[in-house]
């Protein structure tokens, strides 16, 4: 770039021409941003105040063919003319040297877009290969994308470990420059870089491009796949709060609990009350949908006792042992990864006319089905992983009872093992009665 702005220099001193420059460092020739110098220019052209312009090269004038038409229009208005380092010199005034200026902008242009067609064909062929993306080192892994870096690697697993259970991707920012640990550029872990890492299926070697999932990758996984879809499921719950390590506002039941009034099936936010007779303000959970409203403090209260009385139970850790009816993950990845290819396959027997236009999007329609369930039952099977710290404990019930009032934590263990619904109150009773509230143990816990 500065050289190429120096050989514009010289040239225009050679010939005697006063000079005023304009600049765009770095923008990228083909992105549509702003080009501040450029705007400038053609400012100072409209203005009358230029009478020819020096560029090192067309290509490096004119962006696109609208910015390049629009340009020699002005050009021919203003009797400016353009003398590249490189190409010969467009007198814009005349129609030769307007219409040499569009060729060789229109070559220009082409050039580039055959380099990113070639790009975008190249890194589509990688995809489908299971070839590493290309580009910047992932955390975890060597540059060419192929192997662990083992330190990096541990540190991975441990922060999927800490995320199911409960820890914040800040908590986890910290954990990880705590541990000497940097991005892969250097910088310092902010919850935005652990959020996109984190929800990265490469982790678990599937090969995505542009968003969507292609197949297995030929490099090692760092951690299973359900572990990843734990995550990305964990992560894309609504007004999850991911900046705040323990939050006054959030309470044990905030987006948890379910409202248990027929055919309702809301999720109970938190508020405030004070409508009572001793004048206090007192907590309460609300359903945004029906407007079922319960005090917190009793529910809150009860639903810590069961889980307490539930992990204290001995046939608790059997929880985390293989059980008859328990899904099989090893299957269930195989199922998805199966899916994948046949929904590849499809879209294969399509373009070779195989499968018509319908029959194509019948079997897109019902892969993706099966597919969402596959991937549902995954994201719930490392879920659970949020059980294992604290049944692998030698007191589970005073490690539960612990966690009280880190609420992601505890959320994260109840979801684990079971689903609470607030019943309507019965009219007229003012004592808490715990058959209002009920709890659905999940199928592995009950
Ligand atoms: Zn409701």
């Amino acid at each position: 770039m500065e050289r190429q702005r120096e050989d514009a220099c010289a040239l225009a001193e050679r010939r005697g021409w006063a000079v005023r420059e304009f600049v765009d460092n770095d923008i990228s020739a083909t992105s549509g941003r702003l080009r501040p110098g450029y705007a400038a220019l053609m400012a100072a052209v409209r203005a009358g105040e230029v009478e020819r312009i020096v560029v090192f090269h067309t290509s490096r004038l004119w962006r696109n063919r609208r910015e390049r038409a629009d340009g020699i229009e002005l050009l021919r208005q203003a009797c400016v003319s353009v003398v590249p380092v490189k190409g010969p010199e467009l007198d814009m005034t005349t129609a030769y040297g307007r219409g040499m200026a569009g060729m060789i902008g229109e070559f220009d242009t082409m050039e580039v877009e055959i380099k990113s067609e070639r790009q975008r064909r190249e890194a589509r062929q990688r995809a489908e290969r299971g070839k590493p993306a290309s580009g910047r080192r992932s955390f975890g892994y060597t540059a060419d994308g192929m192997a662990l870096v083992e330190d990096e690697a541990e540190a991975l697993r441990g922060a999927y470990q800490r995320l199911l259970a409960g820890r914040t991707l800040t908590g986890i920012a910290h954990d990880l420059g705590g541990a000497g640990f940097t991005t892969t550029m250097g910088g310092p872990w902010r919850h935005n870089a652990v959020r996109l890492m984190m929800g990265n299926l490469r982790n678990a070697g599937v090969r995505t491009h542009r968003g969507k999932e292609v197949g297995k990758g030929v490099w090692p996984a760092i951690v299973p796949e359900e572990t990843v879809r734990a995550a990305i499921a964990l992560l894309s719950e609504p007004k999850r709060r991911t900046n705040h390590v323990g939050s006054a506002r959030r309470w044990l039941g905030t987006r948890l609990y379910r409202c248990g009034r027929t055919d309702c099936d809301g999720l109970m936010v938190s508020t405030y009350r004070e409508k009572y007779a001793d004048g206090r303000v007192r907590r309460v959970y609300r359903c945004p949908s029906c407007g079922l409203s319960r005090l917190a403090e009793p529910i809150d209260a009860w639903v810590r006792r069961l889980v307490a009385e539930r992990l204290g139970r001995p046939e608790a850790v059997d929880l985390l042992k293989e059980g008859d009816d328990r899904m099989d993950v090893e299957d269930l990845r195989s199922t998805a990864m199966t899916l994948r290819h046949r929904r590849e396959s499809a879209v294969k027997m399509w373009a070779r006319g195989v499968l018509d236009d319908q029959e194509l999007e019948t079997a897109k329609r019902e892969i993706a089905a099966e597919l969402a369930e596959a991937e549902t039952k995954l994201a719930e099977a490392g879920r659970e992983n949020a059980l294992v710290p604290l049944l692998a404990a030698d007191d589970p019930v005073g490690e539960w009872r612990a966690m009280e009032g880190q609420v992601d934590r505890e959320q994260a263990v109840i979801r684990a093992l079971t689903t609470v619904r607030l019943l309507p109150p019965h009219p007229g009773r003012r004592k808490f009665d715990p058959d209002t509230v009920d709890v659905d143990w999940n199928p592995a816990s009950a």
